[in-house]
């Protein structure tokens, strides 16, 4: 086990509050446009993906999460569920270990740059 899992779970928690922040902001502005107008479910984990989805969508939402807050929530607590089981920073697809850097990009990421990139077909 050659990563901090604890130091990762706090970046986790910290990173849930502020997700669950910003939806229910997003909820308060738009409401209903969040459920209604959810497409495609890919795995986009990053934030750059993000917006460049919102901005498909050509809303307003200057939060770069957008409508991924709730995919990614779901990430957190999935992460968050690996660091219990012990499995936390080992890539769900090849069983690799996900680079550390890649980690502190993303700390829910489950997969490794490669596998990512495989599962957007790029
Ligand atoms: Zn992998």
């Amino acid at each position: 086990m050659g990563i901090d899992t604890e130091r990762f779970r706090d970046a986790l928690v910290d990173e849930r509050r502020r997700v669950e922040h910003a939806l229910a902001t997003l909820r308060d502005e738009h409401p209903g446009s969040l459920d209604e107008e959810v497409e495609e479910t890919a795995p986009t984990n990053d934030n750059h993906l993000a917006e460049t989805a919102t901005a498909t969508l050509g809303r307003e939402i200057d939060y770069t999460l957008g409508e991924n807050s709730e995919q990614v929530l779901a990430e957190i607590d999935r992460a968050l569920q690996r660091i219990d089981d012990g499995t936390y920073g080992t890539c769900v697809g090849c069983g690799d270990e996900i680079s550390p850097a890649r980690l502190e990009v993303s700390p829910w990421a489950s997969l490794c740059i490669d596998c990512k990139r495989r599962a957007e077909g790029g």
